[in-house]
């Protein structure tokens, strides 16, 4: 069976002093769970801060983004060197505000895909589509595309995590019906069936993502195809992102 997997993108939120806050707090209100993952992604500067907070707790670290290269004269980049070095044991990989924003594109994301799980990173590969691609019926088109050329070359025996994020349902509030994420979720678990078998895509952690907050997110994980959410905004606050880790 597949554990669920809880996870919190911060974007660009928090301050050192306000990072440490916002975990301690958390820390406190998830001690007693056991039975599912929970994973947060601050910002590069608090990562290293954070992590010694969470020593010996059950949070673990990701960074959310970061370069294929080990070292060199890449400006302003983070290697998976570093994102191991400060504890992080996820990266998120392919946020459609990277692909949409920093113009990222599925052969670098491939890239980097490849790299985090060279260095003993788990990357989180975020897939989805623009409501244009929606409205045009190409929902499943693009994110298989995204699916097939971000995870091209990867060896069936290397952990991965999808999370399907449709582009119009992030920071909007919109979120995705139940019932419309796992009819994505179980295209996407039939994408990698066909790209490594069946038994690795029963395996895999496919989150949904996309304005998930404390009430929409059991109706969205108890689909049978939706292990876990990739939170954003509700991440930022300790009460909220506890009660969706919480969910029952
Ligand atoms: P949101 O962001 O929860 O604020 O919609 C999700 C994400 O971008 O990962």
């Amino acid at each position: 069976m597949r554990r669920f997997l809880i996870a919190g993108n911060w974007k660009m939120h928090k301050t050192v002093s306000e990072a440490i806050e916002l975990v301690r707090e958390l820390k406190n209100l998830v001690k007693d769970v056991s039975d599912r993952d929970i994973l947060i992604c601050p910002p590069f500067t608090a990562l290293y801060p954070v992590s010694k907070e969470l020593e010996g707790s059950n949070i673990t670290l990701g960074g959310q983004n970061m370069y294929f290269e080990e070292q060199g004269a890449f400006t302003g980049e983070i290697s998976p060197l570093m994102l191991k070095s400060v504890g992080c044991s996820y990266v998120i990989l392919g946020h459609s505000e990277r692909r949409h924003i920093f113009g990222e594109s599925d052969e670098l994301i491939n890239k980097k895909v490849l790299s985090s799980i060279n260095h003993g990173l788990i990357p989180i590969l975020c897939v989805g589509e623009l409501l244009e691609e929606r409205e045009n019926g190409k929902t499943k088109e693009v994110v298989e595309e995204q699916i097939r050329e971000g995870l091209k070359n990867v060896n069936k025996d290397a952990e991965f995590v999808i999370a399907y994020e449709p582009v119009w349902a992030i920071g909007t509030g919109k979120t995705a019906t139940p019932e419309l994420a796992e009819e994505v979720h179980l295209f996407i678990r039939e994408v990698l069936s066909d790209m490594f078998g069946n038994e690795k895509a029963s395996s895999v952690k496919i989150l949904y993502g996309g304005s998930v907050k404390p009430e929409n997110a059991a109706g969205l994980l108890k689909m049978e195809n939706i292990d876990g959410a990739l939170v954003g905004g509700a991440s930022l606050k300790a009460e909220s992102f506890a009660k969706i880790v919480k969910f029952d």
